[in-house]
């Protein structure tokens, strides 16, 4: 079998919350093909991927689908000098997700068993009001409440007040946060843990958007508003430093990785025990073989590991997969609690019912897209 050619998919889909899906689509001469995803977070980026996409397309034409090790070292090598971290990985990502996704499907076996085998059958998820309906009070009561009743047991929000001024939730500017806006975050916090109640897992997301001292300070304010859970990304990505500086000074748990790229990215946040939990990004960080490793590193140093979802369908599965086989594993993420608006790009359904997302065995990733689907709604690139 041999590969003949990446394709990348970008679709137009309303249960994204970046309007847009990128899945990769890698083909071979005998007919099966793999998939994968890379969804970023803003339009430019996903473009940026998609024609990175097809130039790399002709780099693995040709090869065997089964060398998949060989062809992540293949393809990742080709960026060092650009920087191999970043858009480069991403591409890496899709690619060695598609490839355990043919891999699965030629011997017959769901990805898991590939990877040493499920050590539990379901797994545990952590999940996402949608911040968009937080009209007023009785509105947050009625949309926790609903999470509740799904059977989740844990969920994860931004409480802090910037929904719908795009400029300040992606970028980091001064870093600060005026105290008025962090009442209404501890507000908010409060309000949810009283809502959710005490045995549900309350984790805070601050999309590493502060500077030391405000996170140090939002981080104290919202451990006593709501017996918080973890405290995600409490500063921007690029020091650890900084993440140092706040770890000292903040009882919370802190759980950082959804920016970081490959086991290399991960060797100093365990080596200076820089976060409690890791959360690496499956279709980010370096695939399903990258994610693997980056979980046995982890085991290493007792530290759980959950991986992060602002994505699509692929994104869970992929992540999924390897949580199967992983003993130090946490939660996975589902960036919405109510996954059936995927069921518009596939004909698979996922069951994520009672908090617990259960994998069929199924051959590969066990997902069927909808072709029709997305050929309708292709977004085209240069
Ligand atoms: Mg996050």
């Amino acid at each position: 079998m041999r590969i003949t050619g990446v394709r990348p998919w970008l679709v137009k889909a309303t249960s994204s919350y970046w309007g847009e899906y990128l899945f990769v689509e890698v083909t071979t001469d005998e007919g099966i093909s793999g998939w994968g995803e890379i969804t970023s977070t803003t339009k430019i980026a996903n473009r940026a991927l998609a024609a990175i996409l097809k130039q790399v397309s002709g780099q693995i034409e040709g090869e065997d689908p089964s060398r998949i090790e060989r062809l992540w070292h293949k393809l990742f090598r080709s960026f060092t000098y650009m920087g191999s971290r970043g858009a480069a990985c991403e591409c890496v990502s899709a690619i060695d997700i598609a490839l355990w996704d043919i891999r699965g499907k030629v011997l017959g076996l769901p990805v898991y068993e590939l990877l040493g085998g499920s050590v539990r059958d379901e797994i545990s998820l952590y999940t996402h009001p949608d911040q968009s309906k937080f009209t007023s009070d009785a509105a947050v009561v009625a949309e926790i409440t609903d999470i509740v009743k799904s059977g989740h047991t844990a969920l994860k929000f931004d409480p802090f007040p910037y929904q719908g001024d795009r400029e300040r939730r992606d970028g980091y500017l001064d870093g600060m946060l005026s105290r008025a806006d962090e009442r209404k975050a501890a507000d908010l916090t409060a309000l949810i843990r009283q809502t959710a109640g005490p045995q549900v897992e309350i984790l805070i997301d601050a999309h590493g958007r502060f500077d030391v001292p405000t996170a140090i300070r939002l981080c104290r304010t919202l451990e006593e508003a709501g017996q918080i859970d973890w405290f995600e990304e409490p500063v921007p990505p690029e020091s650890y430093g900084a993440l140092q500086q706040v770890r000292e000074k903040v009882n919370a748990a802190i759980s950082v990785g959804e920016r970081a790229h490959t086991k290399w990215d991960f060797v100093p946040i365990l080596e200076q025990k820089l976060a409690d939990y890791i959360m690496p990004d499956v279709t980010w960080t370096g695939g399903i073989t990258e994610m693997k490793k980056i979980a046995i590193l982890a085991e290493g140093y007792y530290v759980p590991i959950s991986p992060h979802d602002a994505g699509g369908p692929i994104n869970v599965l992929a992540g999924a997969h390897v949580m199967m086989t992983v003993p130090n594993f946490y939660r996975l993420e589902t960036s919405r609690w109510d996954l059936s608006g995927y069921n518009e790009l596939m004909h698979t359904r996922l069951d994520n019912s009672s908090g617990a997302l259960k994998l069929p065995r199924i051959p590969g990733l066990g997902i069927e897209m909808n072709r029709d689907y997305l050929e309708a709604n292709e977004i085209k690139t240069a």
